[in-house]
């Protein structure tokens, strides 16, 4: 019955951890999560009321596939950019879908760095391509474009590109990812560059590709205002690319929730979009500072400059170890999730709360001193 093009597709390791996590509580353990893929904090009020008035005044209905005018205008002028380069979706996910198959040829071949998102490999499946990985475990977690430059051909329809990164925290800086557009832009290659984080960083401010003919920059309010569950996401990209995406969103996703456009625009225009997001990065900072100040005295890490991610190599089988840390009470997410040579790693979310996360680092520093207790 199942078609082909999903037979390969298997259920998301994240999604079983989340399940194994979920029968331990339902046995009554008490375990802490760090495989958590959003904020923990709560939409902000300044959305949430504005959403609200915006159903009672009747933003409940289909709006145009592109999104509404004011939405649309208040991305373009956030990033420099005219408001005929940018389309709403349902959320990032939905934009990542449209370009992928807008753009993913079939037999072609697609370029991923290691590790990244789970997604675009289920992306690139889908769309019947091969994918080829780069590694980047001895770049800092972004890859070089030399390296990169060796892998590229004429087969290449697509890269994936995703800064700052999920699963590492990593931000790839501005010459290195110009670079990598300009030899994408040579084999004729589109570079879908995954922004979704680029409001969530702690020192190196991350680039954007926006403005680059071979670029579709994909985006959303999913993370950067907690908003995960109203699915708002957008892409930028000159017109021509645009309208071969728009070619699947208005079969796909169609239009972005009404209400929930018309708050995020408000809530834009009004100014306050950069203090909503302020007050939150500088929760995250003291979490990561704190994670990564205990954990890589542990464990091999590079410090995460974005996201609210940490990747670090736990010198054994990470399925094994996330298995073993449950029974320390501590959910972390294994590395195979991730794409390839990260069967040692794990990825930590620090979306938690400071106490969880206290509670946290003092279970993994027992199984860790147990673990050198019995020589490893
Ligand atoms: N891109 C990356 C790198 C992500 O980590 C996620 C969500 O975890 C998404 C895209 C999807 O975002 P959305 O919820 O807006 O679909």
């Amino acid at each position: 019955m199942e078609a082909g093009r999903v037979r390969e597709i298997s259920t998301s390791m994240i999604r079983r951890m989340f399940e194994i996590v979920e029968k331990a509580k339902r046995e009554g353990r008490d375990i802490v999560s760090l495989t958590i893929g959003e904020p923990d904090f709560s939409t902000p009020k300044e959305v949430i009321e504005r959403a609200c008035r915006a159903m009672r005044e009747g933003f409940t209905h289909y709006t145009s596939n592109l999104g509404i005018e004011e939405l649309r205008s208040a991305i373009a002028e956030e990033y420099g950019v005219s408001k005929d380069e940018v389309m709403v979706t349902a959320g990032g996910s939905e934009a990542l879908l449209n370009a992928s198959l807008a753009f993913i040829e079939e037999g072609s071949k697609v370029v991923i760095p290691s590790p990244s998102f789970l997604s675009y490999f289920t992306y690139a499946k889908i769309c019947g391509a091969r994918v080829s990985e780069i590694r980047t475990h001895e770049t800092g977690f972004v890859p070089n474009p030399e390296i990169f430059a060796e892998i590229m051909d004429r087969n290449v329809s697509v890269v994936f590109l995703n800064y700052p990164n999920n699963p590492t925290g990593a931000v790839i800086d501005r010459g290195s990812a110009e670079e990598i557009v300009k030899i994408a832009a040579d084999y004729g290659a589109v570079v879908i560059s995954d922004e979704i984080y680029d409001k969530i960083y702690y020192d190196k401010k991350p680039v954007s590709l926006v403005n680059h003919e071979n670029v579709v920059a994909v985006n959303g309010f999913s993370k950067s205002l907690a908003m995960t569950g109203w699915r708002i996401g957008f892409v930028i990209a000159e017109e021509t690319l645009l309208n071969s995406m728009l070619k699947i969103h208005q079969v796909n996703g169609v239009c972005a929730p009404a209400f929930a456009q018309k708050a995020v625009a408000e809530v834009m225009l009004s100014g306050e979009f950069k203090r909503l997001v302020s007050s939150m990065v500088s929760e995250f900072r003291k979490r990561r500072d704190f994670v990564y100040g205990e954990l890589s005295k542990l464990y091999w890490t590079v410090k995460p400059e974005g996201a609210f991610y940490m990747f670090m190599d736990v010198r054994e089988n990470c399925i094994k170890f996330a298995e073993t840390l449950i029974s320390y009470g501590v959910a972390v997410t294994p590395g195979t999730a991730f794409g390839s040579w990260n069967e040692n790693f794990v990825r930590i979310s620090y979306a938690n709360s400071m106490e969880n996360l206290r509670k946290a680092v003092e279970r993994i520093k027992g199984y860790y001193d147990s673990k050198e207790a019995q020589g490893r």
